[in-house]
């Protein structure tokens, strides 16, 4: 498909992230709607090359876990992507508007991230690197898929090491500095798994006694701002709670946190017990596989393939639980 802007009617915003925007547009002469990817090209060649990469890595996937491409064009200074629609968006828009997701549909993110991961890495010796709510996308149909290998390598330990943003969704051993292996995505899908089942961004000020079960009790003290996704206000009691650990965290205007909080959230990442499922809700099987997914060890976590055999993704994929009707929902 030879696509060009004067073929693209847009149709509506989807969203804002930290490189760029994305579009709803109609390709008139098919009538194919699609979302729309615009990146502003920094002039770095190394980030000119990773940018092109990732098209090409686009291109030649072909799994139902993982979002189509139709093609990409340079429009300057923008790269433009023109990717698979998913009408019901992200997974972080989605537990904004209804909250807290069940179990069941925690449980199908979980499947499909894996076998996406599965796909990605046994097919194409990628590593997604940038796995999060707003990066899992959903459907109607009820389907389930990643987008944005935006910081993605065909090979372990690429170059775009280099340029990988600090995210909080990042594993502990990333934040210290580690090559990326495929763990790190599992690290990653941890932390989402539980932020979709609390319905708030799990990391927050520590409970003192630093039992992750009160985790319950603090959901949410770290929001995520609007504007910066991966950006983060500490609410005001945790804010007071952080002053009176004489911590060194540290409030902007508007509540937005400084660099050295970001570096104090790292140290958490690091130092603190890892988030856990809020209790009561979840079977143990499904615990047990968030927890392993966050080992703090990448030598003791599993791969996405590994975990694919977990006792949890058996139970999902046997279960008769209707993830359109879901769809359905939201
Ligand atoms: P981020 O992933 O950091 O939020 P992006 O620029 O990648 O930033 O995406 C912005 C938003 O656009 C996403 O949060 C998502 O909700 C929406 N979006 C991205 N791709 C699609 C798509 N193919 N279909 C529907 N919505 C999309
Ligand atoms: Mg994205």
């Amino acid at each position: 498909l030879d696509l060009k802007n004067s073929d693209l009617k847009k149709l509506g915003d989807l969203g804002q992230g930290n490189g760029g925007s994305v579009e709803k547009v109609e390709h008139v002469p098919t009538g194919t709607i699609m979302a729309k990817k615009i990146v502003l090209i920094d002039a770095k060649p190394s980030v000119r090359k990773q940018i092109l990469r990732e098209l090409d890595i686009m291109h030649e996937c072909n799994s139902e876990y993982i979002i189509s491409c139709y093609g990409s064009f340079l429009a300057d200074p923008n790269i433009c992507m023109c990717i698979e629609f998913m009408d019901k968006g992200s997974f972080d828009g989605i537990y904004k508007n209804v909250g807290p997701l069940p179990a069941e549909v925690v449980g199908t993110v979980a499947l499909s991230v894996l076998e996406g991961l599965t796909y990605l890495y046994d097919v194409h010796r990628i590593i997604h690197r940038d796995i999060k709510p707003s990066n899992i996308l959903f459907n109607s149909a009820g389907q389930i898929k990643l987008c944005d290998f935006g910081v993605s390598g065909e090979l372990i330990n690429s170059v775009a090491n280099t340029f990988v943003g600090t995210s909080v969704y990042m594993s502990p051993e990333r934040i210290q500095g580690a090559d990326y292996s495929v763990k790190s995505d599992v690290w990653s899908l941890g932390i989402s798994l539980i932020e979709l089942a609390l319905g708030a961004f799990p990391f927050s000020d520590p409970p003192d006694d630093d039992d992750c079960s009160d985790l319950e009790d603090y959901p949410g003290h770290l929001q995520k701002t609007p504007t910066h996704r991966d950006s983060f206000i500490l609410s005001t009691k945790a804010a007071k709670r952080a002053s009176k650990r004489k911590s060194k965290i540290t409030l902007g205007p508007d509540g937005g946190l400084t660099t050295m909080s970001i570096i104090e959230l790292m140290h958490q990442i690091v130092q603190e017990p890892s988030p856990c499922l809020p209790e009561g809700k979840f079977s143990k099987s499904a615990e047990d596989l968030v927890n392993a997914c966050l080992l703090k060890n990448p030598e003791e976590r599993q791969t996405p393939k590994d975990l694919l055999t977990s006792p949890w993704i058996k139970e999902i994929r046997e279960s008769d639980f209707d993830i359109r009707a879901f769809a359905s929902m939201v």
